[in-house]
């Protein structure tokens, strides 16, 4: 492993989880929104971890910006990203699938929504969630620069610290007591850890 492949093994992985998503958010814009919490705060969060997940990194690996935060690269590193990287994609897939006219970019409740509870949402309720904290996870193994390595973690966990409380209570306005029994059987993003 090298800097160069660890930086395309990146950038493949990434447009990976956009080919994944592509056909859902156009889909989705079928479905009517019954009840929305896409306010200031949420387009805030959402802007946050885009720019930790994609822009941040992006601007690295195509300039080497900010070369200030470059560390060591160990390739024993970058190797131990790519389980999570690939972990991470096929989670993302499975959840995109299992979710599918159901699922949001925002906090939102469809027309007709179903509450998902079968396959990966039998162990997590949240495991898009789960995904994303993978992926960044993979992002810092992965990129040898301290700012564009770190910055998903930084990202994405600001945007799941504001918005998890939110959309829990979004669901339990929408499905009452089935999502209070669901809530109790299952774990937020690590099976088994309540
Ligand atoms: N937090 C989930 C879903 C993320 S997508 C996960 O990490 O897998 C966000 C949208 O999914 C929210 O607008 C909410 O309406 C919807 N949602 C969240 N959990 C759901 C579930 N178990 N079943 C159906 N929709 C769900």
């Amino acid at each position: 492993m090298t800097p160069t492949i660890a930086k395309f093994f990146w950038l493949a992985c990434v447009i990976g989880w956009w080919l994944i998503r592509l056909p859902h958010e156009r889909r989705v814009k079928k479905n009517k929104i019954a009840e929305t919490k896409r306010d200031a705060q949420e387009l805030i969060l959402l802007g946050i971890s885009l720019s930790g997940l994609g822009i941040i990194p992006i601007v690295y690996v195509l300039t080497g910006f900010p070369a200030f935060a470059n560390r060591a690269f160990v390739p024993a590193v970058a190797w131990l990203g790519v389980l999570p990287a690939l972990g991470s994609l096929w989670l993302f897939y499975r959840t995109h699938k299992e979710l599918g006219r159901n699922w949001s970019v925002s906090l939102e409740v469809r027309d007709k929504h179903e509450l998902i509870t079968r396959g990966v949402y039998r162990y997590v309720r949240h495991p898009m969630y789960s995904a994303f904290f993978l992926w960044a996870v993979a992002q810092a193994l992965l990129l040898p620069n301290w700012i564009a390595g770190l910055s998903g973690i930084v990202g994405f966990g600001t945007l799941y610290l504001f918005r998890v409380g939110r959309e829990e209570q979004l669901m339990l306005n929408a499905f009452g007591e089935e999502y209070r029994t669901y809530m109790r059987r299952t774990a937020r993003i690590l099976p088994w850890v309540h």
